[in-house]
């Protein structure tokens, strides 16, 4: 009877309990927290059961603090929580029952726009940046500027990220609003609970009462959408109510609008009746930002040699590469090792990425610098004017922008966090001395050789 109130209390507490688990050991989170179990969700409150007094009473004066920081960041109708022991349950089964009608209408307030993914954590290069742009516009100004508003591009390139940030963006500011996030399979899954049985009003009020009854809908990946004549039809209702009454629709999918060529004329030119956007594989310079980024949030200090190695190496899949650094995180824990280096990088990656064809790093072509001049590594990197080291420094310089096309903020950190300005004009310099200096041109090319027959 409780089942839908069920399922989304056990979806509130798996995202409360992966937030926890950022906050504590997991020797804490194994002895207590692996003891609960969801039960239900009554009065905004959310019901787990201990099964025992003991760890009831741990949780109450050791932990409330932390679930409950975690509950506010949901952003979701639920606004605490209680901890009961088996015994009580019949209790609560009474206030569930009173709770129930409620509960009919519980879907509508769920919206579960994740605050993980929020503007601020988004990187903006390239290749998003008019996404971005018209997605901040849209948060601003939701359900006037651009409706609807469909983003399309391919897999793991910060799509949905960018949904959800609209979101948290939009809730900053209106802590009411009704966005309603959801995937196209849950959409489609909604509507054929709908029309099961025809009979069933109750049901088909529901999803009309989900879908309608929003400020802001977002359905992510309609590319899914193929084949399903019925649940087009629906969206199609959906999509003329909500924009009828200024409701913002956003949209997510593979490919254009006009690509959706299974899609009914009727939606398709619906779809592209807003502002249409694409999403592309990001360059260089922002995948290094964001794996950057993403370092910075999990608190690992990764040297920018690594950084760089690891950019490089993933460059089609912001997905991937987070998951390249999550891996990498992973294996040095285990080994009890920084990842402070391009070889243990290598080891941690070497299912991944194929480091026999080894990609050309900063730390090959400075080491070969060094041993061409015989200097050392720290003096190339350091702030050292003798004449010789600045020259060496220089050509390294040339070289690791000639032949790497690494963006020049990312050689400045190398050498130790240089501003662009020095860079380009080291760069230009050798440049400049090639063309006019036999000795310098030679040399250049001598350490080039060097590089090539490693
Ligand atoms: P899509 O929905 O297009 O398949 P996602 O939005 O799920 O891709 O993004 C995949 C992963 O990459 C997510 O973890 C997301 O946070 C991250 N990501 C994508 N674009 C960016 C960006 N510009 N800055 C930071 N992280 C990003
Ligand atoms: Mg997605």
């Amino acid at each position: 009877m409780y089942n839908r109130r069920m399922d989304e209390c056990k979806k509130i507490w798996d995202i409360l309990l992966l937030g926890i688990s950022n906050k504590i050991s997991t020797v804490v989170y194994d002895m207590w927290f692996s003891q609960l179990e969801p039960l239900t969700i009554a009065h905004n409150k959310i019901i787990i059961v201990a099964k025992l007094n003991s760890v009831k009473k741990t949780i109450n004066s050791n932990y409330r603090d932390i679930i409950i920081e975690e509950i506010k960041k949901l952003n979701t109708f639920v606004d605490d929580f209680i901890i009961i022991t088996p015994d009580e349950i019949s209790v609560y089964e009474d206030k569930i029952k009173e709770d129930k009608q409620e509960s009919e209408n519980v879907e509508q307030f769920t919206y579960l726009v994740d605050n993980n993914f929020t503007f601020d954590k988004f990187v903006v290069g390239q290749s998003n940046q008019i996404v971005y742009a018209a997605a901040k516009a849209v948060a601003n100004q939701p359900g006037t500027l651009h409706n609807p508003l469909f983003i399309y591009g391919g897999v793991g390139l910060g799509k949905t990220h960018i949904m959800h940030a609209i979101g948290n963006e939009i809730l900053k500011s209106n802590k009411k609003a009704k966005i309603l996030y959801c995937t196209t399979e849950q959409f489609v899954n909604d509507f054929i609970d709908s029309i099961r049985n025809n009979k069933d009003n109750e049901q088909n009020k529901r999803f009309r009462e989900k879908y309608r009854n929003v400020d802001i809908l977002m359905l992510d990946d309609i590319q899914f959408l193929a084949g399903k004549t019925g649940t087009q039809e629906a969206l199609f209702h959906t999509f003329n109510d909500l924009y009828q009454n200024k409701k913002q629709i956003i949209l997510s999918s593979d490919r254009h609008p006009k690509e959706l060529t299974f899609l009914e004329e009727r939606l398709q030119s619906r779809f592209s009746s807003g502002l249409t956007v694409d999403i592309s594989t990001p360059d260089l310079e922002t995948r290094i930002a964001i794996l950057q980024k993403k370092a910075f949030y999990k608190n690992v200090n990764l040297p920018i040699e690594v950084v760089y190695f690891i950019a490089e190496s993933f460059d089609s899949n912001i997905r991937e590469l987070e998951g390249a650094l999550q891996k990498v995180i992973f294996y040095c824990q285990l080994e009890g090792r920084e990842p402070d280096s391009v070889d243990i990088i290598k080891e941690a990656l070497k299912d991944d990425i194929d480091v026999s064809n080894h990609i050309l790093s900063l730390d090959t072509i400075v080491d070969a610098t060094c041993s061409y001049f015989n200097i050392k590594k720290e003096e190339i990197i350091g702030k050292k004017k003798l004449k010789q080291i600045v020259q060496a420094r220089q050509i390294a310089i040339y070289l690791i922008n000639d032949m790497l096309g690494v963006p020049l903020a990312t050689i400045g950190s190398y050498f130790g966090g240089r501003d662009h300005t020095t860079i380009i004009y080291a760069r230009d310099k050798m440049e400049n001395e090639i063309k006019s200096n036999n000795l310098i041109a030679n040399q250049i090319k001598d350490i080039k050789n060097m590089i090539q027959k490693r």
